[in-house]
């Protein structure tokens, strides 16, 4: 691998600024195999050298994968003329990276948004062909019953023309909510196949995708970055 400045092999972990890892250097806690660095534009390429903070290894990750609870109001896109875009919610240092969401939710709908700059796997996340599960909870108007769980599970084609793999549908806590999981992702699909069987979405929330679940201790437009686990298990 390629050398790389110490400041961008720190700072990419997420958890210090550039300016933060100069202060972390002049106090002498960043070790490069057993030596102290002796500043922050020092170049190492990171699996050659051991780079320790205060005694941990320093996981120098390429790319960086966030996790977001989309609040309502705001655009899963990269742009928009208002600026309220998903990634305005992120501080400056992040929207730096040429970060995206992986896949779209409404503008009013909620909940898990991967947010990254590795293409490759978004590709993949978002292929039609690898049929990553995504689970959504909604509220609707009227009451979710057993032959709407039975429609979902036979594949629908609804009345404008779309046609529907088999979904699953599991009625919630209360006969106005349930749990949708999809293996695609159609435009409004959740809210198409219900507006279908005639309970329309008031309230939609993406729970997961594939092996990644919404950290609950996350409010709506908090963020924070995936685990290692949460990462491996993504790929
Ligand atoms: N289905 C919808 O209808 N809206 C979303 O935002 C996601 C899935």
């Amino acid at each position: 691998m390629e050398k790389l400045r110490l400041d961008k092999i720190v700072s990419a972990t997420g958890l210090y600024s550039r300016r933060e890892v100069k202060a972390l250097v002049r106090q002498g806690r960043i070790l490069a195999d057993g030596r102290p660095v002796r500043s922050a534009d020092e170049k190492f390429d990171p699996e050659e050298t051991e780079l320790l903070l205060d005694g941990e290894r320093i996981d120098y990750q390429e790319y960086t994968y966030l996790m977001m609870n989309k609040p309502a109001g705001v655009l899963s896109a990269t742009e928009d003329a208002k600026g309220r875009t998903v990634l305005s919610l992120l501080p400056p240092e992040l929207q730096k990276r040429n970060l995206f969401p992986v896949g779209r939710l409404d503008k009013d709908t909620e909940g898990l948004l991967l947010l990254t700059n590795d293409g490759p796997l978004a590709h993949e996340l978002l292929s039609p062909r690898h049929h990553v599960d995504k689970v959504y909870y909604a509220r609707v108007e009227g009451e979710v019953d057993a032959s709407d769980c039975r429609a979902f599970a036979e594949g629908m084609t609804l009345g404008d023309g779309l046609r529907c793999m088999p979904a699953q549908l599991r009625i919630g806590d209360a006969p106005d909510t349930c749990y949708v999981t999809l293996q695609e992702g159609k435009f409004h699909q959740v809210k198409r196949m219900l507006a279908d069987r005639g309970k329309p979405v008031k309230y939609l929330k993406r729970l997961r995708m594939g092996n990644l679940t919404l950290d609950s201790k996350l409010s709506p437009g908090a963020f924070r970055f995936l685990s290692s686990d949460e990462l491996k298990n993504l790929k």
